[in-house]
């Protein structure tokens, strides 16, 4: 314990939440099958970060994590390596990822993140595209897997009646950047991120909530939706 202390203060992680597993030192050490690792090695991480150091191992374990670490850091493969380590692999059930980014943008790297990093599995990750909100295809979204998508999109999808997208069975939900979703349009993001809770109608369904700063609004956002979270915060002290 106190061991496990010492190099949680040597890499700068600070944790707040109970029985969290040890940061591991190398993406070997992981229990996890062989192409990942493979993967990860083939994209140039050779060794993983701080924040994927502590944030993996948590993610393995099913917990729901709130995850602080500067940009630049690594958070995307920090979610990423854990969530298709729980997909599996495509099960044509709909979407059983969902990955909210403030930006179109980040949605595409953040695709092609997930792309590289499940080289072999055969995956459908979508990208819900501008010019193809108005004949979004229901029937057509089941072979998908994953979605990176804006708050934006996502909601208007959600909004159509009937709605044209489900998210029923989603298992994960990744908010990437929330600091700056939250910022831009306090109260309207908020609004947003209850319809898609809402939307992710499985009982089971986790989240993991990604962000450069630890704010007082995310902190409060998790306390009030993610029940026995982990807080990970990198480089910087406990809010
Ligand atoms: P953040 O989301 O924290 O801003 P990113 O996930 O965008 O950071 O990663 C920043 C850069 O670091 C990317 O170019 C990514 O490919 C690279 N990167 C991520 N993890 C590793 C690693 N373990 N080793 C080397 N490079 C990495
Ligand atoms: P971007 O940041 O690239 O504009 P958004 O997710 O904000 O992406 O929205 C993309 C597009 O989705 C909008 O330009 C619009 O065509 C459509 N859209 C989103 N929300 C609505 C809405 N409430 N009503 C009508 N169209 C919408
Ligand atoms: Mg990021």
């Amino acid at each position: 314990e106190q061991a496990v202390n010492r190099t949680r203060n040597q890499l700068h992680i600070n944790v707040s939440g109970s029985d969290i597993p040890e940061p591991i030192v190398s993406f070997d050490q992981l229990s996890i099958p062989t192409d990942l690792i493979v993967n990860l090695k083939r994209a140039g991480y050779n060794e993983p970060t701080t924040i994927q150091k502590q944030c993996i191992t948590v993610m393995l374990e099913g917990r729901q994590v709130l995850a602080c670490a500067p940009t630049g850091s690594g958070k995307t493969a920090a979610f990423v390596v854990p969530l298709i380590h729980h997909l599996k692999g495509p099960q044509r059930k709909g979407f059983r990822a969902v990955i909210v980014c403030p930006t179109r943008e980040l949605a595409r790297q953040t695709q092609r993140e997930c792309l590289l990093l499940s080289l072999g599995r055969g995956f459908r990750i979508h990208v819900i595209h501008k010019k193809a909100l108005t004949q979004y295809a229901p029937k057509s979204s089941q072979k998908f897997d994953l979605l990176v998508t804006t708050p934006n999109s996502l909601c208007y999808l959600l909004k159509q009646e009937p709605p044209v997208i489900s998210l029923a069975n989603v298992e994960w939900l990744i908010i990437d950047e929330a600091d700056k979703l939250f910022e831009t349009g306090l109260n309207s993001f908020r609004d947003q991120m209850e319809e898609i809770l809402l939307a992710c109608s499985n009982k089971d369904r986790k989240i993991g909530m990604f962000s450069a700063t630890l704010t007082t609004f995310v902190d409060e956002w998790c306390k009030e939706n993610m029940a026995d979270f982990v807080r990970i915060t990198v480089g910087q002290k406990n809010a």
